[in-house]
């Protein structure tokens, strides 16, 4: 039986990464420096795997920004606004052309915009989206790949095995940047540099590579299915001498185990955390040739694997098919996973003792490989630690449970239907068409974020530190009140960021101090871990925004983070399902939401801008996760009074295929983005005769651009046209925290007179 792995952290236990590159971006230091600090993780990496005994360890892995990018440039695929680039740059050319694809370039005149970053699957982490024209070319460009898997070989010698992004994934995770063609169509052209790489990588000495088509987990289009086949039985043909591991991962194959089973390779990967049931599937239909790697340990949580229940599911496929044909590995690859448990040393030992980071993970591998082969001695403390967990009374709180039992649809429902809720609050706020209002932060200034890690650090204490935000408060409303915007907001100032903020207030979170995760480049983020029972000691909100509210006579917006974004953008428990979790969630937003309305706050802002990025990787699934999420946001809203007005926000505007479940979650006023693309994407909300109140985005908060005033009556003309004057709301695209004070008052005002001048128009 072997192990392997599939990918690690490329990160660096102390983000050095992250810190090298950001230093050789500032012009601090060489490439050779940064080269430097890529060699000392790499090394780092493979010295871990090697000592966790793993038999096969992925090279290549490492990347300075993203593997999706890695794969653009060792295949060629440059956009040709970059060209200026390579023949301006005189020395370092790949190194700068590669982070100008990655970061645009402004230098030597240059002005050139980014390529594209999207979510990676259902991951938070984001990848560069490769941009293919019509007569698209493949050559390899940059070599770097085959350097790495030598240096891999010096040390790992034959374990060392390369992993590439798999051609068909390629091309499906990409998009077509001109009309007439179809990218899946390339795959005839970039083969033939697949092969070559794969050849090459041979010729080193590589014995295994593994080639990743997360895509064979989607639904698949018949002429996708036949790229599948094309491309696998055409690299069979050509290369030889070389084991294919073909990983997928992130949901099961379902309709698509027979094709990938049927793909002539040495090994296929599945993923049995997210997808266990699909073993079976697989061992009915797999050839005698294959071997299966099963991926039982979780690459994308940081709990410890409960061994009990992956050695059910490795011994039924060794019974099919024998110890020989079986890898164990993880789920995935590490890279969604933070780095070592053994750095955090101010956890409770007790719950500490139920996690496992990437390092333990591949612990865990290794384990379960020799439990597998009989040492069942390693079995007792993993079942010892399986069972604290189960019981613990960090766990399990009987009155949340008893709580979520008696959920009943009209905890879930407002108490009476939109319109009647509409008359009401307009007969109490009383505002004029086109209300003005923000999204809740104002700019996290050097001067508030020193505050925070000052009162960390004890260099101020409490009493001071909510003085100094009470100020900030205050002059934000005094500033607020003479712009003449109608719903104020506090700023946010007491927040570091909009989950962290409720976790730290909630039981049932806690929070590592070097669980860092790469969210994008040299962009990390730390989740909180969700590791009991969630309730609200105390109220979280109350005493800023009440604050907020006596400074004012004008409506102060009371400002949350919805259920589904906190369980989104966490590590959340895997001993019950990611619903009962935002459930429980949610009956703390909402008892928030009560005492909110009982201090006085009469409009509430639940956020949720991460909904849509919850939605699973199969359609079927869609229907079943929106009504949970849409049902959550329910919870947590509808505990109020007809008269006070619950808003949404979500920072994105891609609606069209879920705009059903939007409108479900009957919010009396959602805002939205949507300035980018000039109203367009109302479209959704028009077509579907949108019913509540929406606010529109009619400015961009990504640049310090500041918008001119008729560029936003224009843009508000448009949105008269599409919906009903009455139910617009005029605001910016997304909250101000990255902005300076400058252009947000600048923009605000712009934004304030344009609603006076789209009041006279319309
Ligand atoms: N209220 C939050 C803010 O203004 C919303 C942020 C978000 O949508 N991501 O910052
Ligand atoms: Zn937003």
């Amino acid at each position: 039986m072997l192990t392997q792995n599939l990918g690690y952290p490329r990160i660096g236990s102390q983000r050095q990464l992250k810190k090298a590159c950001e230093q050789y971006w500032a012009g601090r230091i060489s490439l050779s420096d940064l080269n430097q600090a890529a060699r000392l993780i790499k090394d780092e990496n493979w010295q871990a795997q090697l000592e966790a005994g793993i038999d096969l360890i992925p090279c290549n892995d490492f990347s300075f920004y993203d593997q999706v990018l890695d794969m653009s440039l060792l295949l060629g695929v440059i956009p040709q606004r970059y060209a200026p680039v390579l023949s301006e740059v005189k020395t370092n050319k790949e190194i700068d052309l590669y982070f100008a694809m990655a970061r645009g370039y402004q230098k030597d005149g240059l002005d050139i915009i980014a390529m594209e970053m999207t979510k990676w699957l259902d991951t938070n982490y984001h990848y560069i989206v490769p941009e293919f024209t019509a007569r698209q070319e493949f050559h390899i460009f940059y070599e770097n790949i085959f350097a790495e898997h030598h240096s891999a070989k010096r040390l790992l010698g034959n374990k060392a095995k390369p992993v590439l992004l798999g051609p068909v994934s390629y091309l499906l995770l990409g998009k077509e940047k001109e009309a007439g063609f179809e990218r899946v169509d390339l795959i005839r052209k970039l083969v033939p540099v697949y092969v070559e790489v794969i050849n090459r990588l041979r010729q080193q000495g590589a014995e295994w590579i593994q080639l990743d088509e997360p895509c064979l987990a989607l639904d698949l289009s018949k002429k996708e299915k036949e790229a599948f086949e094309f491309a696998y039985r055409s690299i069979a043909n050509r290369v030889s001498g070389i084991n294919i591991i073909l990983a997928t991962y992130f949901d099961a194959l379902l309709d698509n185990t027979s094709l990938a089973v049927n793909l002539p390779v040495r090994a296929l990967h599945i993923d049995l955390v997210r997808a266990p049931a699909q073993l079976d599937e697989v061992l009915a239909e797999i050839p005698d040739h294959l071997q299966l790697s099963l991926g039982v340990v979780d690459g994308r949580n940081v709990w410890k694997n409960d061994y009990e229940k992956s050695l059910a599911l490795i011994n039924k496929a060794v019974g099919k098919l024998g110890t020989g044909r079986i890898i164990i590995a993880p789920s995935c690859s590490l890279l969604h996973s933070p780095i070592d448990l053994d750095l955090e040393n101010n956890l409770d030992p007790e719950i500490k003792s139920w996690m496992a980071f990437a390092k333990q993970k591949l612990n865990e591998v290794n384990e379960l490989r020799q439990i597998a082969e009989g040492n069942t001695s390693l079995l007792s403390a993993n079942k010892e630690a399986i069972k604290s967990r189960r019981s613990s009374a960090q766990v399990h709180q009987q009155a949340v449970k008893d709580r979520i039992a008696a959920i009943t649809e009209t905890d879930a429902t407002r108490r009476s239907a939109f319109p009647v809720r509409q008359q009401l609050q307009h007969e109490r706020f009383n505002f004029p068409l086109f209300p003005t209002t923000t999204i809740g932060s104002f700019p996290q200034t050097d001067d508030i974020r020193q505050l925070r890690s000052k009162l960390k650090k004890g260099e101020l204490t409490a009493a001071e530190y909510d003085r100094k935000i009470e100020e900030a408060i205050t002059d934000a409303i005094r500033w607020q009140e003479e712009t003449g915007l109608d719903v104020l907001v506090h700023g946010e100032f007491e927040r570091n960021d909009m989950v962290e903020y409720f976790g730290e207030q909630l039981q049932g979170f806690l929070f590592t101090k070097n669980g860092w995760v790469q969210s994008y480049g040299s962009r990390c983020v730390k989740p909180p871990v969700i590791y009991g029972d969630v309730s609200r000691p105390e109220n979280m909100t109350v005493r800023w925004s009440q604050f907020a509210a006596s400074k004012t006579q004008k409506p102060m917006k009371g400002m949350l983070t919805g259920p589904v974004t906190i369980l989104q953008w966490s590590f959340v428990r895997d001993d019950q399902p990611r619903e009962v979790t935002t459930n429980q969630i949610a009956l703390a937003i909402r008892d928030e939401v009560t005492a909110l309305e009982q201090a006085g706050i009469g409009i509430i802002q639940i956020d949720e801008p991460a909904i849509r990025e919850g939605l699973p990787l199969r359609k079927a699934k869609h229907a079943y996760y929106l009504d949970w999420a849409v049902r959550a946001f329910r919870i947590s809203a509808s505990s109020v009074q007809d008269s006070t007005q619950i808003h949404t926000h979500m920072c994105y505007s891609e609606f069209n295929d879920i705009i059903g479940s939007i409108a479900a979650m009957d919010a009396d006023v959602i805002t939205i983005e949507t300035s980018r693309s000039q109203m367009e994407l109302l479209h959704a909300f028009s077509n579907f005769e949108y019913p509540n109140e929406i606010g529109p985005g009619v400015y961009d908060i990504h640049s310090p651009r500041v918008p001119g005033t008729g560029e936003m009556v224009s843009l508000l003309i448009k949105a008269a046209e599409l919906l009903p004057v009455r139910n617009l709301w005029v605001n910016p695209d997304c909250g101000l925290k990255t902005r300076k004070w400058p252009e947000t008052k600048a923009a605000l005002e712009n934004m304030v007179a344009a609603a006076k001048l789209a009041r006279q128009q319309i």
